[in-house]
């Protein structure tokens, strides 16, 4: 694996292979990788001559009071991921590399970015915005893989794609679980083991309102209702938001259809956990 930690020397390297003719695919990360990771890697060779992985813990998608600094690290890990999924360059600069101290300019969405883990989170997708752009000029891929695991990021970067003309075709992926359901996150790590077996509760609620739907129940406010007590038997977990919303354009329904998501982040303890499935059809749960 090529590691590079400049920008420019690493933008450099990319030119040079898009000049030799070769097509880049790109997986951003914010390390500590995990098999939901090397899942978008293994997409990404389908896709691609050259596979690029960044490894950047992005200082400006976290707000006061998030976990930026205690956000898990493992370099030597996650190279070692990396070359057993056969990845050719390693871009893992550190911030100061990555922001000038006067950076002063920011890529905003302003529709999808609104509501879900936006208006818990109100500079979070204008931080995962500015640092994919800044990351595709970087890389200069010709394919980007994301993960349906951050369903309203990817949603975001496609419409970044979208309405910016940016030359990259965006690739989904399908939500990586552990066995016993819950989603692959580096964020599992700060659960206590209790924590961890109440963290179920989010794959849970996915479940019992796929069931429903398939059962034939398209009342939202039903549906919702059986999630949140689905979530209300865990006592260390509590609902940050929980919502069916339509899959192109993350807006509630009034009723559920094929094309509704089940969408949700639920503190438990003090760890934000995030997932989401398709109310119909394979959902990646
Ligand atoms: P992160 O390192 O958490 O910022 O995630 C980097 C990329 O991996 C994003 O596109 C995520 O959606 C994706 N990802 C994270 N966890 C999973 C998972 N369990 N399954 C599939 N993709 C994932």
């Amino acid at each position: 694996v090529e590691h590079y930690t400049e920008a420019k020397a690493f933008q450099d390297r990319t030119l040079a292979l898009r000049h030799e003719g070769k097509r880049i695919g790109f997986v951003p990360t914010m390390g500590y990788l995990h098999e939901g990771h090397r899942l978008l890697m293994r997409l990404a060779r389908e896709h691609a001559d050259v596979v690029i992985v960044s490894l950047f813990v992005n200082p400006t998608q976290f707000g006061p009071g998030e976990d930026l600094a205690s956000y898990p690290r493992d370099l030597l890990r996650d190279n070692e991921a990396c070359r057993a999924e056969g990845v050719d360059v390693l871009f893992h600069p550190e911030p100061g590399e990555m922001y000038a101290p006067d950076h002063s300019l920011y890529v905003v969405e302003e529709t999808l970015s609104l509501g879900l883990c936006g208006a818990t989170r109100p500079t979070h997708f204008r931080g995962v915005c500015t640092v994919c752009t800044k990351l595709f000029n970087l890389a200069q891929p010709h394919t980007v893989v994301m993960g349906e695991k951050d369903f309203q990021q990817l949603q975001v970067i496609r419409r970044l794609v979208r309405d910016l003309n940016v030359p990259i075709r965006v690739i989904g992926a399908p939500i990586v679980r552990e066995p016993d359901g819950l989603a692959m996150s580096s964020r599992n790590r700060y659960l206590s083991p209790s924590e961890r077996a109440q963290a179920l509760c989010l794959h849970r609620a996915l479940e019992t309102a796929r069931a429903a739907f398939s059962a034939g129940e398209r009342r939202v406010p039903v549906l919702k209702e059986a999630m949140r007590a689905v979530i209300a038997d865990a006592p260390a977990a509590r609902i940050d938001y929980m919502e069916l919303v339509d899959a192109d354009t993350l807006e509630p329904r009034e009723a559920a259809d094929t094309g509704t998501r089940a969408i949700l982040a639920v503190y438990v303890g003090s760890t934000r956990l995030i997932d989401n499935a398709a109310l119909a059809g394979p959902g990646g749960v």
